[in-house]
């Protein structure tokens, strides 16, 4: 087996330097378990940003993989097969009345979205999108016209024309947003890459009013928030629960990705009616898109999720988690200052004024996560200030547990 520095000099002399990484090199996992190239073991409350939903390795996942790889791996969207059809129907049943189109990745399933408006404009000249400030909607182009931070964008102006940016759970900055030239507006559910913060229950039911007067489309990404990472399938589907005026709420479309095969690259967006025939054939398509052996996988990843009361699970230890991890901002205040999101979503607030963390060792989010690997816990920081755990969904109490242990053991330290 190659040495961590054989493996990092590798990256060096041969991969684009394009991510910033952490000095951690992988080589299995099992379950909510990484192991490192030392054999050094770490639970993992990051699962590859909300991505392995299953965890590493499940068995089923990696039976659905090799059975369908035996059977047919891709024929193309040219022709017809089962998966596709099946994992639309799965999709339809767990929103709303509509259609699917499957993609590669998050940013790609959002480039479905801006052109679902575009195409939803065209006729009456209307083709912006608004979005929100501190949003993330990927890395494309377009991608990163629509996502509302300045350092997305930075050395690759010009941006591509048609976003507009506002507040986030600002009802009335989207108003006044809205001119003759507005198609539609775009909203994470919960914002993730910007710090974890859910949309409030006013702003959703809100932007649906003003969206249905105005004769936009409201859109919604879903790609981290969605697939159960709250507890139900969509974000707004958990942040409306209970709520009288939300029972009938539905965005117009929604993209997702992330979990969607458990760390298999998938996306897709989900388009309601009436507008879910716009995209008429010839007008948009993936070679990649909705392949048997992806569609294979998200079927079964669906279908353990279900079986197995993973959405009950998330809420169960979420709130053991939220209500140990509260603790420990009373306990450690001068590290911790208040704990955010819902799920498996979450957020620590780090305390950035305290002094605890030293300003010439970068960003305090990522001092606390180096701490939590060296500890053997991997988080991942949202910005500068904000540590996120996004759990597999079917992490379990002893799991949680042992998290909590190590969160307290790493603020102690810092304390
Ligand atoms: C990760 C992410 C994306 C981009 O997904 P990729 O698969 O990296 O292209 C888009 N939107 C949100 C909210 C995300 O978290």
């Amino acid at each position: 087996m190659s040495s961590a520095k054989e493996i990092k000099q590798l990256f060096a002399d041969y991969v684009v330097p394009s991510y910033g990484r952490f000095d951690l090199v992988f080589d299995h996992g099992q379950g909510s378990y990484l192991w490192d190239t030392n054999g050094k073991r770490y639970l993992d409350l990051g699962a590859g940003i909300a991505v392995c939903c299953l965890g590493h390795a499940h068995p089923e996942i990696i039976s659905a993989l090799t059975e369908q790889a035996g059977k047919m791996i891709h024929i193309s969207n040219l022709y017809y097969h089962k998966g596709q059809g099946r994992l639309a129907e799965e999709i339809v049943k767990r929103i709303g009345r509509g259609k699917c189109f499957f993609a590669n990745s998050g940013g790609e399933s959002n480039e479905g979205l801006y052109k679902l408006a575009r195409k939803f404009g065209h006729e009456s000249g209307r083709y912006e999108v608004i979005t929100a400030l501190n949003s993330f909607h990927g890395r494309t182009l377009a991608g990163i016209a629509a996502t509302g931070q300045d350092k997305v964008k930075k050395g690759f102006e010009p941006i591509m024309d048609g976003f507009r940016y506002v507040p986030y759970n600002d009802l009335a900055a989207v108003e006044s947003a809205i001119g003759p030239r507005t198609a539609a507006v775009l909203i994470e559910g919960i914002q993730g890459e910007g710090g974890i913060t859910p949309a409030k229950v006013d702003y959703l039911l809100g932007l649906r009013k003003l969206c249905n007067e105005k004769n936009l489309l409201l859109l919604m990404d879903e790609v981290q928030c969605g697939y159960y990472r709250t507890g139900s399938f969509c974000s707004f589907q958990q942040i409306l629960k209970g709520v009288p005026e939300g029972k009938d709420f539905l965005p117009d479309a929604i993209s997702m990705a992330k979990a969607i095969a458990s760390g298999f690259p998938m996306g897709a967006i989900w388009i309601r009616e009436p507008y879910q025939d716009l995209l008429g054939p010839g007008t948009h398509a993936t070679t990649f898109g909705g392949t048997p052996l992806a569609c294979a996988v998200a079927l079964k990843v669906l279908e353990v999720i279900q079986r197995d009361a993973l959405p009950e699970n998330v809420l169960a230890q979420s709130v053991f988690i939220t209500e140990k991890l509260n603790t420990l901002v009373q306990r450690y205040p001068r590290v911790m200052n208040g704990i955010r999101g819902m799920g498996f979503m979450l957020g620590i607030n780090l305390n950035t004024e305290s002094g605890v963390f030293s300003p010439a060792k970068g960003n305090p989010s990522g001092q606390f996560v180096n701490r939590l690997s060296e500890n053997g816990v991997l988080a991942i920081p949202a910005g500068a200030s904000i540590v996120r755990l996004l759990p597999p969904l079917n992490l379990s109490r002893a799991e949680a547990e042992e998290g909590i242990e190590v969160i307290e053991k790493t603020a102690a330290s810092l304390q």
